[in-house]
C-alpha cells in the first residue's frame, strides 16, 4: 500500500521537521517585513495567516464535538472515541506526550516526552500548492481586500464546477477496489467521524481537494474580480463545512428541512455525511446532496434519521464515576480541551501555560454557575459508562465554607442518576471524603428511596493495596491508621497474623479499632507514636503526607505503599514509591479515549473500578461509609473474575 504513487506523505520520515517546508515563506515574510502594509511579500503573511485560522477551525469543531455535556443527545454514533483512532489521527498541530508503553507515533519529533507533529499534512501541501501558484502569477500578490463580483463568480464555479467534480472524483475512489485500498480507505478507517478525520487523507486526495477548492478563487481572479476577503472567507468556509460533515454531531434543526425542503439539496448535514462513512455506497457529495439526487446515490433514510438524530436522544449510563476537578491545570486534560492531551497520562507541560489564565476564569465561572457534567464515556459489554465531574476543584474541598456547596453538587448529581436509571454511581477521590459527608453516607440516609446504588469503592481500594504486600510479610508500619482506609487494612492485616504498627497520637481510636479484632489478633495491632519506631520496618503504608524527614526513618530498601492522595514525593533514592491503588480496565472495554488523572491508557482508580465491580456483580448495597474487612476478598475476587486486572 506505502509504495503506491501519491498514497503516503514524502515527508513522514522528516517527522517535526517537515515544518522546515514553511521555512522559505517564513524566512521570506520576515526578510521583507511582511507585516508592513507596504511590503511587497505581504501575500506570504496572509497565506501564513489564513493557515493558522484553518487549522484552528478544525481544533474549535474537535473540542465543539467532544463537549458530551452539549453534545450527547445528537451524536451520530454513539461509541466513543478509542485510543488507536486518536493516536491515528493525532499529529495535528497538538502536542502528543509519549509514555514509555504506548507504540511510538510513526513520525513526529520528541522533545523530552512530547512528541510533536501534525494531521496538518494537508494543509502544508496546500499552503505550497498555493505559494507555487503565487510564484507563477505574480499579479496574485496584489489583490483588493473586497470585491462583491468575486463572491458571485466563486458561488457559481463552486456549483458547477467543484461540488460535481469532488463528486465525481468520490466515487471514482469507491468504483476501483485498488484506488479505495490505496488511496481513501484511510479516511475511512475511522469509526467515529471527528472533525480530524476529514484531515486523514493520503496526498493524492488532498491534491485532488487543493486543486478543486483553488477552481472558484482561481475563476474569480481570472474574471479580474478576486480579493483577500474572497480567499480568507471561501477557503475557511469550505474547512468549516469539512468539519462540521465530521463533527459526529447533528448540528441543524430538523424543522429547517420542513419549512425550507430546497435546502435538503443545497447543503448537507453532519448525519448525512455520516452516513456515507458507515455505509460506503451513498452519500458522495463535497457539501451538496443535490448531485446525490442527480447521480441517485442519495440514500432513502438521509432525512429520516436526520430527523431522529437532530431531536436527540437521552442515553442512561448503567455506571457513573463522579470525579471533580484536581487543579486549574487539571481541567485541561479534557477530551473538549486537547483531545490527544487527554489520551495521554497527564502530566503538567510548558505548552499549557498560556491556557492557564483562560482556564482559571473558566474555574470561577464554574464555581458560580455550572452544575455536575458528562466529560468522558466508554462502553463495557454494551454498557455505557460514563465520567462525570462536579464542577469544583481539589483545593476548594480544603476551604470550610465551600463545604455544603460541594455536598449540595455531590447530592444533586445522586438525585440525577437516580432519576435517569443509573445503576450504579461511584464517588471519586475527596467527594467521599469521610470529613465531607462520612464517605457518601449523608446522601445515604438522606435520600432512604434512592435506586441507584452510591459506592465509595474503597473496598475494592484496600484490596489492591493489601494485594501489593508481598507474602510472608510480618510486619508492617502504616501512618493514617485510624482512617477508613486504615482501619480495614490493619484489621484485614492482623487476621493473616501481621504485625501492624499503627501511627497514631489518639490512644481512643487506636482502641477503638483494636477492639473490632477478634481477641485472638488484637496483640498483632501495636500503637506507635513516633516514626522512629518503624526503624527497622521495610514495609510502610502511606494513609497520610509524609515529609522528607520523617521519610528519612525508613530503613535502606523499603517500600511506600500509598493511599494518599496526593502521592507523596519520592525523597528516598535507596527505597521504592508505590503508586495510588489503580486497576486495569478489562481487554474488552471500547471507546475509551481518556487517561484517567495520571494513571496509564486503560488503567483507572480503584475506587472507579469499584464501582465497576459492584454493577457487574449486582450487588444491591449501598457501599459507604466503613469498609466491611469482610467483604474486601469478595470483591477482589469478583474484580477478577470479571477481567479487571492489578496496574
Ligand atoms: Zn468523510
Ligand atoms: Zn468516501
Amino acid at each position: 500500500m506505502g509504495s503506491a504513487i501519491l498514497a503516503s506523505w514524502p515527508w513522514d520520515n522528516l517527522g517535526f521537521y517537515k515544518y522546515v517546508l514553511y521555512g522559505p515563506l517564513v524566512g521570506k515574510a520576515a526578510a521583507s517585513r511582511a507585516w508592513e502594509a507596504a511590503s511587497p511579500d505581504r501575500w506570504i503573511l496572509l497565506l501564513l495567516v489564513l493557515f493558522g485560522l484553518r487549522a484552528l477551525t478544525y481544533q474549535l469543531w474537535s473540542s465543539y464535538s467532544n463537549m458530551l455535556f452539549a453534545t450527547r443527545r445528537r451524536r451520530i454514533v454513539r461509541d466513543g472515541v478509542d485510543f488507536d483512532q486518536i493516536d491515528r489521527e493525532w499529529d495535528w498541530c497538538v502536542p502528543y506526550i509519549h509514555t514509555g508503553s504506548d507504540p511510538l507515533p510513526a513520525h513526529g519529533a520528541i522533545i523530552g516526552n512530547v512528541v510533536y507533529g501534525c494531521r496538518d499534512n494537508f494543509l502544508i501541501l496546500q499552503v505550497l500548492m498555493a505559494a507555487t501558484a503565487f510564484y507563477a502569477f505574480p499579479t496574485l500578490r496584489h489583490l483588493p481586500l473586497w470585491d462583491a463580483r468575486g463572491l458571485a463568480v466563486a458561488v457559481l464555479v463552486h456549483v458547477v464546477a467543484t461540488e460535481p467534480l469532488f463528486y465525481a472524483a468520490h466515487r471514482a475512489f469507491h468504483a476501483s477496489g485498488l484506488l479505495y485500498a490505496r488511496y481513501h480507505s484511510l479516511h475511512h478507517s475511522s469509526k467515529v467521524p471527528q472533525p480530524f478525520t476529514a484531515g486523514l487523507a493520503t496526498p493524492l486526495e488532498s491534491i485532488v481537494l487543493g486543486a478543486l477548492m483553488a477552481l472558484p478563487l482561481a475563476a474569480a481572479c481570472a474574471a479580474g474580480c478576486g480579493s483577500v476577503a474572497l480567499a480568507f472567507g471561501y477557503v475557511l468556509t469550505f474547512d468549516f463545512l469539512r468539519a462540521m460533515g465530521h463533527c459526529n454531531v447533528e448540528v441543524f434543526p430538523s424543522s429547517l428541512f420542513q419549512a425550507i425542503p430546497v435546502l435538503r439539496y443545497l447543503i448537507y448535514t453532519p448525519t448525512y455525511h455520516t452516513i456515507h462513512h458507515t455505509k460506503r455506497e451513498a452519500n458522495f457529495c463535497l457539501f451538496m446532496p443535490l448531485f446525490d439526487l442527480l447521480g441517485g446515490t442519495l440514500d432513502d433514510h438521509s432525512r429520516e434519521m436526520q430527523k431522529q438524530t437532530s431531536a436527540g436522544v437521552d442515553e442512561v449510563p448503567d455506571f457513573v464515576f463522579l470525579a471533580h476537578v484536581v487543579d486549574v491545570m487539571q481541567s485541561l486534560h479534557v477530551p473538549f480541551v486537547l483531545r490527544t492531551f487527554a489520551a495521554t497520562p497527564f502530566s503538567v507541560q510548558l505548552f499549557l501555560l498560556p491556557m492557564w489564565p483562560f482556564a482559571f476564569l473558566v474555574m470561577l465561572a464554574m464555581w458560580v454557575w455550572s452544575k455536575t457534567f458528562v466529560i468522558s464515556c466508554y462502553n463495557l459489554r454494551g454498557r455505557l459508562h460514563q465520567m462525570w465531574a462536579v464542577p469544583r476543584y481539589g483545593f476548594q474541598y480544603f476551604l470550610p465554607f465551600a463545604k455544603d456547596g460541594i455536598n449540595k453538587q455531590i447530592e444533586l448529581a445522586i438525585l440525577r442518576a437516580d432519576k435517569m436509571g443509573v445503576k450504579v454511581l461511584s464517588l471519586a477521590a475527596l467527594n467521599k471524603n469521610e470529613a465531607l459527608n462520612g464517605g457518601g453516607t449523608l446522601f445515604v440516609n438522606k435520600h432512604p428511596d434512592l435506586r441507584v446504588r452510591v459506592v465509595h469503592g474503597n473496598t475494592l481500594t484496600a484490596a489492591v493495596i493489601l494485594n501489593e504486600i508481598p507474602k510472608g510479610t510480618t510486619e508492617v508500619f502504616m501512618t493514617g491508621a485510624t482512617s477508613k482506609l486504615g482501619r480495614a487494612i490493619a484489621l484485614y492485616l492482623c487476621k493473616k497474623r501481621v504485625r501492624v504498627m499503627m501511627m497514631t497520637l489518639s490512644t481512643e481510636r487506636f482502641q477503638k479499632i483494636q477492639k473490632e479484632a477478634p481477641a485472638e489478633f488484637q496483640p498483632y495491632l501495636v500503637q506507635v507514636t513516633k516514626y522512629r519506631s518503624a526503624q527497622h520496618c521495610k514495609t510502610w503504608i502511606v494513609g497520610k503526607w509524609l515529609s522528607p524527614r520523617e521519610q528519612r526513618w525508613a530503613p535502606a530498601g523499603t517500600h511506600f505503599h500509598q493511599f494518599v492522595v496526593p502521592p507523596i514525593i519520592g525523597f528516598r533514592r535507596d527505597c521504592t514509591y508505590g503508586k495510588l491503588a489503580a486497576m486495569r480496565l478489562p481487554k474488552d472495554v471500547q471507546g475509551l479515549g481518556a487517561c484517567e488523572y495520571s494513571l496509564e491508557r486503560g488503567v483507572v482508580h480503584a475506587c472507579h473500578a469499584g464501582g465497576v465491580v459492584h454493577f457487574l456483580e449486582g450487588y444491591t448495597h449501598h457501599e459507604v461509609g466503613a469498609i466491611d474487612v469482610d467483604r474486601i476478598d469478595v470483591v477482589w475476587e469478583a474484580a477478577l473474575k470479571h477481567g479487571l486486572r492489578p496496574a
